[in-house]
């Protein structure tokens, strides 16, 4: 078996203005980058806003084993599927990060035979976006700290700096450090952090705006400090947005690249999916919905998290009616939850399978709640055996659910027949009744609840005493109607990582809350959660090369 690399180096690409023009899109409204990768001019919106929008489905999935279960990868081949069936279809997904890419869980453009490519690129540097988003974050925080040097006027306290500063790369030492060391001309000396490039609100704001004027507005009211006397103090304080939106000015365009068959899909934007809402750019999805008949995105981690998010915070403030959504299983995971170890997933074990779809079973509970119509798709691995198989799928048609195998990792579009064949006829027979979990009147705290009992399934909700002062004090603030983005592990439905399957009776304790005003949510963390991760003991990066001719190794 060829690595994903490999696949994807023996794709013959074809000129991306051949892949803009099944979207119908002309060169004219084409930003070229290279031969096979173009952003979407800002004339093109213009051209295509009264256009009827197409289908959206979303892609999400059950709680995954720490290698993921295929979200993107059945996205991908979806697609092509679609395009096999003669349905003008597009894909739409996140930018991946460099911190995961160098880390432990590689790249983010697919798997086998259903990849967006050139997964190198896409990977890598890929059109410069989050390298905007960096220098745009930093910025602030170079003006920030200026600001405090320059004498203060704002009377910001440096004990109450809430904004930090970004890079895209696994950094575990720049989590906590301290600035301004030196004389007095080198700044007020204070305590630091840094975060990864996709957990900047700055990330999460360019995937929510609809456009710049959009963008300047969310970029303004982002709060990076509190005064002495505790009032917020904002970006458009410092006078910041004007040269941060600048800077952003392309990386607000979607960027359009192709899949191995060359199936059009639009890459952009990648927010963080535990303190960010884990989905590509809104603007990426409303464009993708005006050229195509069938738009399938995703959105980060596991449906709880994931497909909440899409569907309270996406989907809500950007005016998007999902009509349908892909829950993607794996045998693998199924057994993970039911309690076999991540190394012994190889083995049929029916009983560990009989324990673990209880995991199935609640994301589809939960899905049903927001009205849009369910089809469970089977990621099938090389190593599920038959009898696995056929107990998942009976499970499913038991239960009422449209069911089908996928084979896109191993066959690319030819594997996603079958799932394809069910969306279209999914889409053509069954309405969307898309209804939001929560009212936005409701207070944040019931919000948290609703959310927490009726997704996770938990049977209560606590607060640490921080986040019941953090609470009050924003919905002092105005920030009462806006959704909850909630920070929870993402391998239980619980708080708990280890909590497997479908855990019942605990409870939920919100450690930390706090506004990202800009993005318009509030974030409420169970737990820790680590906005700068750390590299593992033998990091993916040992691995990768390039040779003497520009050829990339080990990416995977
Ligand atoms: P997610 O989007 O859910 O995180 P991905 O689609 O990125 O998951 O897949 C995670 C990893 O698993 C990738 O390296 C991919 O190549 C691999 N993978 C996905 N589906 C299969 C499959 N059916 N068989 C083998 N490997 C797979
Ligand atoms: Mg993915």
């Amino acid at each position: 078996m060829k690595t994903d690399i490999q696949i994807a180096q023996d794709v013959k690409l074809v000129h991306i203005k051949e892949v803009a023009s099944k979207l119908d899109i002309k060169e004219d409204d084409l930003e070229y980058y290279g031969k096979y990768k173009a952003k979407l001019s800002d004339e093109l919106w213009d051209k295509v806003k009264d256009n009827k929008d197409g289908k959206l489905v979303l892609v999400t999935a059950i709680n995954p084993t720490p290698a993921g279960e295929g979200k993107t990868t059945t996205t991908v081949g979806l697609g092509e599927a679609l395009g096999k069936l003669n349905k003008k279809a597009v894909i739409a997904l996140r930018e991946p990060s460099l911190g995961p890419c160098f880390g432990i869980k590689g790249g983010a453009a697919g798997g086998g035979y259903a990849q967006v490519v050139p997964m190198e690129d896409l990977n890598l540097h890929f059109t410069g976006d989050f390298h905007a988003i960096t220098s745009a974050n930093n910025l602030l925080a170079a003006m920030l700290d200026n600001h405090i040097h320059q004498g203060n006027a704002l009377n910001i306290d440096p004990n109450q700096i809430v904004w930090k500063r970004c890079v895209d790369m696994n950094d575990r030492v720049l989590r906590n450090i301290v600035v301004g060391l030196g004389r007095k001309t080198d700044g007020v000396v204070r305590e630091d952090h840094f975060i990864i490039t996709v957990a900047s609100e700055i990330m999460a704001i360019l995937c929510l705006a609809d456009d710049m004027k959009d963008l300047k507005v969310r970029l303004g009211r982002i709060i990076v400090a509190y005064t002495y006397d505790g009032k917020p103090v904002t970006a458009k304080e410092l006078n910041g947005v004007g040269a941060m939106a600048a800077l952003l000015k392309d990386a607000l365009k979607p960027n359009l690249i192709q899949t191995i068959e060359n199936t059009p899909a639009i890459i952009h934007g990648g927010p963080f999916a535990n303190i960010a809402h884990g989905c590509n750019s809104v603007r990426a999805t409303k464009t993708a919905l005006k050229l195509a008949d069938i738009v399938v995105t995703e959105a980060g981690f596991g449906a709880d998290l994931g497909a909440e998010k899409f569907f309270d915070i996406k989907c809500t403030s950007a005016g998007l009616t999902p009509d349908a959504v892909v829950l993607v299983a794996t045998v693998r995971a199924l057994k993970y939850n039911g309690g076999v170890p991540k190394t012994e997933l190889g083995g049929e074990n029916l009983e560990a399978l009989k324990i673990g779809i209880a995991n199935l079973e609640k994301h589809i509970e939960n899905l049903q709640k927001y009205g849009v119509p369910i089809i469970v798709t089977l990621n099938r691995f090389l190593t599920d055996t038959e009898a696995e198989l056929t107990y998942v799928k009976d499970f499913c048609e038991k239960k009422g659910c449209e069911f089908a195998l996928s084979e896109v990792w191993e066959k690319g579009g030819d594997g996603g027949i079958e799932l394809a064949g069910k969306v279209i006829n999914t889409l053509e027979t069954k309405e969307s009744r898309f209804t939001p979990l929560y009212k936005k009147e409701l207070s944040l705290k019931d919000k948290i609840e609703t959310i927490a009992k009726e997704i996770y399934g938990a049977a209560s909700v606590t607060y640490d005493p921080a986040a019941e002062t953090a609470i009050k004090k924003i919905e002092g603030l105005g920030f009462k109607e806006v959704p909850v983005c909630m920070a929870k592990n993402q391998y239980s439905l619980s708080d708990d990582a280890t909590k497997l399957g479908r855990p019942t009776g605990f409870n939920i304790n919100i450690r930390e809350v706090y506004v990202s005003a800009g993005a318009g949510f509030v974030v409420a963390i169970t737990g820790t959660v680590m906005t700068m991760p750390g590299l593992p003991k033998i990091p993916a990066a040992e691995g990768i090369d390039v040779n003497n001719e520009g050829i990339i190794t080990g990416l995977f």
